[in-house]
This record gives structure tokens, C-alpha cells and sequence, in this order.
């Protein structure tokens, strides 16, 4: 007898499953879904709210709270209330420094590590914490739809580098989530607004995206219903919370308030944080603000006043977005507003004035992106067809050549899917190793960018400088996940990695994370460096004291004194076995050796030449 599918017995036809689409916002969340072709924001069942505030409260027993519950804590227990994470995701400590002293809570420096929050005596990294936001988010939608969900679509913002995409999406995967793609959120508002899609329109779109804590401007192109992003610019440091700091520090001034007993009390902080919010909303509909308590006032030219350089730097930024896509304003056929901020009247004023036209806002600007993320759900669960989506790459990804230089592989707004591939060769003669260090971002030295990862291409046969192929691939994928591949052509030795990012969290930890027993990973990851380190330095050292040997005649007296004296603190730093001083003294030797390895080789080719008569 054949043997009949258990879920066809009932002749059910077979339901297709709902993924869903999450805005993870600096301020707020939502999540959405596509209920029979209708986009729809699950509420909260007591107050009928779409927004999720972006807060956690840790309870004094551990207990952890999400949303508004959380969010009325924050002047009551600052310590413990934990909000703009989204600002911290993927970050070092050194990233975030200067943005500390505007938080309520602590974070702490570890080096090489993601930033963390000190809660009472426990640690939590961004990716724990926003993994809290959205398993929130997915009892919300489970509760709502009486079914377990598993896979999500995630919004980020377009600025977002690799480490903050491959951060969010360990986000999700901790909370449970099956993250099916990143998107950019304004490729996810053009979505929501369905441009592009049933017409054969080419039209040119500027998404103008103003949250509580970033700004992106998106310049995208759609043609038969492809969308193409041709330009992203923004900040990560810009958007609502900026405004109502700038409302606290015209009232600290106003009030003569003394800036240590703000530092003391955090609650104070926090009181006027709230309330310079309070101000700011109802600035969008009225022309005074006056709190109930009658304290604290704000008229409407003042506060224009303080918002206007802020709007000016967002301007700024979609003027550098369209002449990135060398555009000029007339080309643009519709804007698009997104986020709470740009309900300001003058912020929608502005835009419009700027662009010459009037900004499309129909869609409420807190929803669109979410919105948009239930679209592109739909698309993926295979309800939607006729959407091709293509996106660009928001920063600049190279490797670092001699003398610390950026060399760019896949310039920022490539189209990605995107495989680049370059030819390098070796710098020394019988070099044996080939160090790849991978670099994001627009600045002419490495030191400048932000490094994602490296690693080294092992073995290669022993030969002349300037002899070897290697060919570095750039292989970035629909999420902007990166693979580099270094392969020596001519031995066919190959080494591909993938790029994950320097602060985020790889598998095996994240199991570990789980078990909150992250110390002996990190040991463990800080010896394999190490030993990586002193592999390097001992080909380094070998090779060097090969090339005193070989070129006694070209070279003087002071200059092998000198490359001994490199060579001798090379093995010392080797025998310490202190990480730092080993790529230290790695690094002094071969930048005193490279000028006497190419002389050598001039030298060494004219000997070869010498003697044989050139036809
Ligand atoms: P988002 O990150 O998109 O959720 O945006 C949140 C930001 O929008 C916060 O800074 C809010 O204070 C701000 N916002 C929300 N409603 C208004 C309003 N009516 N007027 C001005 N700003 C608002």
C-alpha cells in the first residue's frame, strides 16, 4: 500500500506559513504581517499600541520587561531601564565612548569585544538585549495569530555596516528567529507605498528617513517594477533624541541648572528627557508649551530655533545623497517621509521646500517600515510575485595594501549581489604567509575605516617577490554578508572566510552566550590569535635572517647591524608571547626590510642581466 503524506490525509490544501516583518527601531518597534494581501500592525491587547518602545527593564529579581511597562520605569530605576540599544548593536567601546555620558545606565569596556550594559552584577551585550525586544515581539504576534512564528524579516537602517547587520541578525536568531534578510529600511518604505510595482513607471524616489536616533536618505530608482538603490547617505548619531537634547540644554541654561547634580541624579536626566519630548510633540501641533507643573515653557520660534541647524544637517546629507547619484533635486519624482520625527511640521517643510515638491506621509511615518518588512515577508513566503529587489552596499569594502593604505574592492553603493576580484602579489622574497585584512569604509588609510576581520593565506610556495598571483575575491551577498577568498593561482592554494564581523558572535559563542559562560571562549579565541601572531613572526624572522645572509655585498655595515637589532627584538617579542609586541616588532622589521628587499632586487636583476647580450 502506498504510503500517503500525513498532511494531505485530511485533503487540507496546505497553508502557507507567515513570516513576519520587524521593524527593530532605535526608539520604537513594531511587527507586522500580510493578512490575506492586507498589511496588518499586531496592537498590544490592553492599550491598543502599534509601537513597541525600545526599552528593557531588568526587575530586581531579573525579571526582564519589555515596551511601555519598561519605558514608564526609566526615571524611576535609570540604572536598570535600558534604551537605544540599537545605538550600541555591533559596536566596541571605543566607538561609543563619547555617547556614554548620555546614558542612564553603564556600559563597560572590554577590549576587542562587543560593548556591554552592567546591570546590578551581570553583563549584557546589545545582541542579548535586543534579542529581549524581539522575542517580545514574537509572543506579541503569536498570541495575536493563536500559532507559533519562526521566521522574520528584520529592517536596518541603509547606513548600517556589516558588524551591525551581522549583530542584528544573531540578534534575532537568539530570540528564536529565522532571520530570512536584512532590509534596508527605505527600500522597505518604497514597499509599503507599493511604487513601482504594477506599472511599467520608471521613477526615482528620495526616502527621507528621520527616527528617534538615525537619519538615512535614499535615493532608489525603480524601472518595471525593479527597485535600485543608486545612493545612501546618513548619520547614525541624528534624529529625534537630538532634538530633545537640544530642548534640555536650552532649559539647563534657561534654569541655570548645575550640570554635576544632573550627573548625580540620573533621574533628573531623565524627568527632563521625558519632558523635552513631551514639548517637542506637542510643538507639532500647537504654538506654546507649558508642562502642567507650569516649570518649564517653549515657544515656538525658540524651538524652531533649535531644531533648524539639525534639519540643516539632514539637508546637507540628501544633497550629498543626490550628488553621489548625480542627480539634481528636479530629478526626483516623489519623496517619501519615515519615522516619528518628520511629523515636525517644519522638518515636512523643509523636505518639501528642498525637493520643490510636497513629501508623500499618507502612510502613518512610525508603521511604514514595518510595513514594508510584512511586504517583503509576503514576497518571500512566495504570496507576492513581481518584485525584484536590488540593493547597494552603504560602505566602501577593501583589504589594507603596503604602508596601511585602503585599497577598495567593492566601492560603497555597488549593486550587491556583487563578486569583485583583484591581483595582489608578494612584497618579499620566499614569502610564505599573506596577511588579508579586510576594511570598511571611505577614509584613504585602514586606520581611518573599520576593520572587519582578517586573515592569512598559508603555504604559498616559496618564490621571488613580485612572483606569486593572488587573486582576493569580494563575494557579498543579498544581506550584505561578506566572503573573502584569497587563492595563490599559480600553486592553487586557497583560503575563503567568512567575514564575520569583529565584534560579533559566532556560532559556538552564541550557544555559549546562552549558557552565559562566555570567559573561556574568549580565552581561547585570544590564544589562537596569539599563536597565529607567532606563526607569522617565525616565517618573518626566518626570512629575515635569510636576507642578511644572501646580501652581505649590497648592503652596509650599519644596515645589517640594524636589521639584526630587528631581528633580535622580533625573537624576544616571540618569547614573551605578548600578542601586541609581537605585531609590533613584525611590523618595524618589515617596514625597515621592505626599501632593502627591493634594492636587493634591482640589484640582484641587473646581475642577472649582466653578461647577456639584449637582442
Ligand atoms: P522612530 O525611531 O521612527 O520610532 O521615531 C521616534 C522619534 O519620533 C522620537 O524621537 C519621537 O520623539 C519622535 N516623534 C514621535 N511623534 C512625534 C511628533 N508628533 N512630533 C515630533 N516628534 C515626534
Amino acid at each position: 500500500m502506498a504510503k500517503i503524506p500525513i498532511n494531505m490525509q485530511s485533503g487540507e490544501i496546505e497553508k502557507k506559513e507567515i513570516i513576519i516583518g520587524i521593524d527593530l527601531g532605535t526608539t520604537n518597534s513594531l511587527v507586522a504581517y500580510i493578512d490575506n494581501g492586507i498589511p496588518a500592525i499586531v496592537k498590544d491587547n490592553n492599550s491598543q499600541n502599534t509601537l513597541v518602545p525600545s526599552v528593557i527593564l531588568f526587575g530586581e529579581e531579573d525579571q526582564i520587561v519589555v515596551g511601555d511597562l519598561a519605558k514608564s520605569q526609566i526615571i524611576l530605576r535609570p540604572e536598570r531601564t535600558i534604551y537605544s540599544v540599537k545605538r550600541l548593536m555591533g559596536k566596541s567601546y571605543n566607538d561609543v565612548e563619547n555617547y556614554e555620558k548620555l546614558l542612564s545606565y553603564d556600559i563597560i569596556d572590554q577590549e576587542n569585544e562587543l560593548v556591554k550594559v552592567k546591570v546590578g552584577n551581570r553583563f549584557y551585550n546589545p545582541i542579548e538585549l535586543s534579542s529581549e525586544i524581539l522575542k517580545y515581539l514574537k509572543t506579541r504576534i503569536e498570541k495575536h495569530l493563536g500559532e507559533s512564528v519562526s521566521k522574520a524579516v528584520i529592517t536596518v537602517p541603509a547606513y548600517f555596516n556589516d558588524s551591525q547587520r551581522q549583530a542584528t541578525r544573531d540578534a534575532g536568531k537568539l530570540a528564536g528567529l529565522d532571520v530570512l534578510r536584512i532590509l534596508n529600511e527605505p527600500t522597505a518604505a518604497s514597499l509599503a507605498y507599493g511604487f513601482g510595482t504594477k506599472e511599467d513607471k520608471k521613477e526615482t524616489i528620495a526616502v527621507y528617513d528621520l527616527g528617534g536616533g538615525t537619519f538615512d536618505i535614499s535615493i532608489l530608482k525603480l524601472d518595471h517594477g525593479v527597485f535600485d538603490v543608486l545612493s545612501t547617505d546618513g548619520d547614525t548619531f541624528l534624529g529625534g533624541d537630538d532634538v530633545d537634547r537640544a530642548i534640555i540644554d536650552h532649559w539647563i541654561k534657561e534654569k541655570g541648572i548645575d550640570l554635576s547634580r544632573l550627573e548625580e541624579d540620573k533621574s533628573l536626566g531623565q524627568a527632563l528627557r521625558l519632558r523635552a519630548e513631551q514639548a517637542k510633540k506637542a510643538l507639532s501641533a500647537q504654538n506654546e508649551y507649558r508642562s502642567d507643573d507650569g516649570e518649564y515653557a517653549l515657544s515656538h520660534e525658540i524651538f524652531h530655533a533649535l531644531v533648524q541647524p539639525i534639519i540643516q544637517r539632514t539637508i546637507d546629507k540628501c544633497q550629498s545623497a543626490l550628488n553621489e547619484a548625480e542627480l539634481k533635486t528636479e530629478d526626483i519624482d516623489k519623496i517619501i517621509l519615515v519615522g516619528g520625527s518628520t511629523r515636525m511640521p517644519l522638518v515636512k517643510k523643509t523636505v518639501s521646500d528642498f525637493f520643490g515638491q510636497k513629501a508623500y506621509d499618507d502612510i502613518n511615518p512610525d508603521e511604514v517600515v514595518a510595513i514594508g518588512a510584512a511586504v517583503q515577508a509576503d514576497i518571500l513566503s512566495g504570496n507576492t510575485t513581481g518584485y525584484l529587489l536590488l540593493d547597494v552596499t552603504p560602505l566602501s569594502l577593501g583589504i589594507e595594501t603596503m604602508g596601511g593604505l585602503m585599497d577598495t574592492i567593492i566601492p560603497r553603493n555597488s549593486k550587491v549581489p556583487a563578486s569583485v576580484g583583484r591581483s595582489y602579489t608578494t612584497s618579499v622574497d620566499g614569502q610564505k604567509n599573506l596577511k588579508v585584512s579586510v576594511y570598511q569604509g571611505e577614509r584613504e588609510l585602514v586606520e581611518n575605516n573599520r576593520k572587519l576581520g582578517e586573515f592569512i593565506l598559508k603555504d604559498i610556495p616559496p618564490m621571488p617577490a613580485g612572483i606569486p598571483k593572488i587573486e582576493v575575491r569580494f563575494i557579498l551577498d543579498a544581506d550584505g554578508i561578506l566572503r573573502v577568498r584569497a587563492k595563490e593561482e599559480r600553486s592553487g592554494k586557497e583560503t575563503e572566510v567568512v567575514i564575520k564581523s569583529q565584534y560579533g558572535i559566532s556560532e559556538e559563542e552564541m550557544g555559549k552566550m546562552l549558557l552565559d559562560s562566555l570567559k573561556h571562549a574568549d580565552a581561547d579565541m585570544k590564544k589562537k590569535a596569539l599563536l597565529e601572531s607567532i606563526n607569522e613572526a617565525q616565517s618573518i624572522l626566518r626570512a629575515g635572517e635569510k636576507f642578511v645572509i644572501q646580501n652581505k655585498e649590497i648592503l652596509s655595515e650599519e644596515e645589517i647591524e640594524k636589521l639584526n637589532q630587528h631581528i633580535l627584538s622580533l625573537s624576544s617579542a616571540i618569547e614573551s608571547k605578548d600578542r601586541n609586541q609581537i605585531e609590533s616588532e613584525m611590523k618595524s622589521l618589515n617596514d625597515y626590510s621592505t626599501p632593502l628587499a627591493e634594492r636587493a632586487m634591482d640589484h640582484n636583476i641587473k646581475k642577472a642581466l649582466s653578461g647577456k647580450k639584449l637582442a
